[in-house]
């Protein structure tokens, strides 16, 4: 039997003649397993928890690495790359000995479902070989009835697109397949996508119009392997006249699913249906993704978002102040339109959260209020932390050059900085910690989780380690 270093026994396995099959886990690695379950259906909602966590089986247990194995390999790549820090967290939060989860694909390893069943819940459903309208309603995401064409502001950064989508739909043929449309966050995709939606199913209500994003894609995806019922997802999509994926960017990477998703993309754009797409990015600059896969996305019509410009960002105030119906004076929308210039979406936060404000203390809005309402959000579209910035004045901090963040050097002296400066970023930028891992030299995110940790425990310990942090934190935000 294995021990750990410190001598905690965690393993039944791995002396070579027992098999995963009758691995027990002992009663610390249940406790660390059922914490997990506990945190990860609070943090990340019943359906992520059911179609991703729910099916890991516990497999070993040793040397401080926690082995967990999914029925198939596209599970396996999509918890790797969204669930797996959060969950080795957890489970490092629990349990100090452990640093490390090894996700193993085992075939046969069905999940056995603990509590009750969605394959129950899902299936009979999809099985039924309901009619498309069923099936539109199983399957589509919601549409937002605010995202309608007549809401949408034409602007030159969104002529494009705009244009594309209003031919679409007031075509009788189709005027290009797939229409695939990108663009910065907030910039109105989504809307867009829903206008479309809306228009057909208005005025072409014999069109089954299924609109959703890539994630219930992926979601709709599993759920099928999980059943091992490829079959019935593919037929799903053939009932369909038009198909709409938002956010296809998150298909990216996950070899299995964009092998499925080319094969029901081909399969319905050679029966003549209309695919529309939607990404953050242009089809060409889509990393891991298949050749194949990105030359027939742009084999339609690519249209682009731009970045806004100040005069579709005034209109757009103007027309939603309209729909608020609140008295804004002219100079307080130009002002916001000049100010907020990241994207759409904060651009009407800002709006609503200045109307919400009037609304409650009855004041009339004017700039002097709305720069008192706004004076966080103003102050942090000023200065946004980035990576470089922690590390070029962690370096000065402590004297060192800023090669040293990306350094393999690991004398005390730069590796704990380094260490200070990968708590920063965690705190102060919204970055993973693959993400942070990468940007110091190429290191692992577990180094970056390391880190993370180390510096909250010398921050208790040491008083002169955490002022040093403290006044570092308020250089950076300051
Ligand atoms: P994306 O999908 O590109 O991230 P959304 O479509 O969700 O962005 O748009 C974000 C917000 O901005 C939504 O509330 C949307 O209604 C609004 N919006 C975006 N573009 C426009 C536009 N041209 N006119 C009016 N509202 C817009
Ligand atoms: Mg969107």
């Amino acid at each position: 039997m294995l021990q750990t270093k410190n001598n905690k026994s965690y393993l039944n396995v791995v002396d070579g003649n027992q098999t995963p099959e009758n691995f027990q886990p002992t009663p610390e690695i249940t406790n660390v397993w059922k914490t997990v379950y506990k945190n990860f259906r609070s943090e990340f909602g019943e359906a992520v928890f059911r179609s991703w966590l729910k099916p890991l089986t516990l497999q070993a247990s040793y040397h401080g690495t926690l082995e967990v194995s999914v029925p198939t390999r596209f599970m396996k790549d999509w918890i790797q790359t969204n669930y797996a820090p959060r969950i080795l967290e957890m489970c490092m939060d629990k349990d100090s000995n452990i640093s490390r989860l090894e996700i193993v694909v085992i075939q046969k390893a069905m999940p056995i479902d603990l509590d009750d069943s969605d394959a129950e819940t899902v299936s009979p459903a999809i099985k039924a070989n309901a009619n498309a309208l069923a099936q539109e309603v199983e399957l589509s995401s919601p549409l937002d009835p605010r995202f309608k064409f007549e809401n949408f502001v034409v602007g030159t950064s969104n002529a494009l697109s705009h244009a594309a989508a209003q031919r679409l739909v007031k075509s009788e043929s189709m005027p290009f397949n797939p229409l695939f449309i990108y663009g910065g966050v907030g910039l109105g995709k989504t809307h867009l996508m829903h206008a479309i939606a809306w228009d057909l199913r208005e005025n072409h209500p014999e069109k089954t119009v299924m609109y959703l994003s890539a994630e219930k894609f992926m979601f709709q995806f599993v759920k099928s392997l999980r059943a091992k019922d490829t079959m019935t997802f593919k037929e799903l999509f053939r009932s369909v006249d038009v198909l709409m994926i938002d956010d296809v960017q998150f298909i990216s990477g996950k070899e299995s699913t964009q092998e499925e998703f080319f094969h029901t993309f081909n399969a319905l754009i050679d029966q003549n249906k209309q695919i529309i797409i939607s990404a953050d990015r242009a089809p060409n600059d889509m990393q891991g993704i298949d050749d194949r896969l990105r030359s027939r996305l742009s084999w339609g019509l690519v249209a682009d978002i731009q970045p806004t410009t100040y005069e579709l960002r005034f209109g757009i105030l103007k027309a939603k102040r309209e729909m608020l119906g609140v008295e804004i004076p002219d100079v307080v929308l130009e002002f916001l339109a000049l100010k907020v210039t990241s994207n759409i979406r904060e651009l009407e936060g800002a709006l609503n959260r200045i109307a919400a404000h009037a609304d409650i203390s009855k004041d009339p809005i004017t700039l002097e209020t709305t720069q008192n309402i706004l004076r966080d959000l103003l102050r942090s579209h000023d200065r946004r932390i980035t990576i470089d910035e922690i590390q070029r004045r962690v370096a000065e901090h402590y004297n060192l050059k800023i090669s040293d963040m990306h350094s393999a050097r690991r004398s005390r002296n730069v590796a704990r900085p380094r260490q200070i400066a990968m708590y920063l970023t965690k705190q102060l930028t919204a970055r993973s910690l693959p993400e942070i891992g990468r940007k110091f030299g190429g290191r692992d995110h577990t180094t970056v989780m390391h880190a993370v940790r180390k510096v909250e425990e010398l921050i208790e310990e040491d008083a002169s380690l955490a002022q040093d942090v403290d006044v570092l934190r308020r250089t950076l935000t300051g």
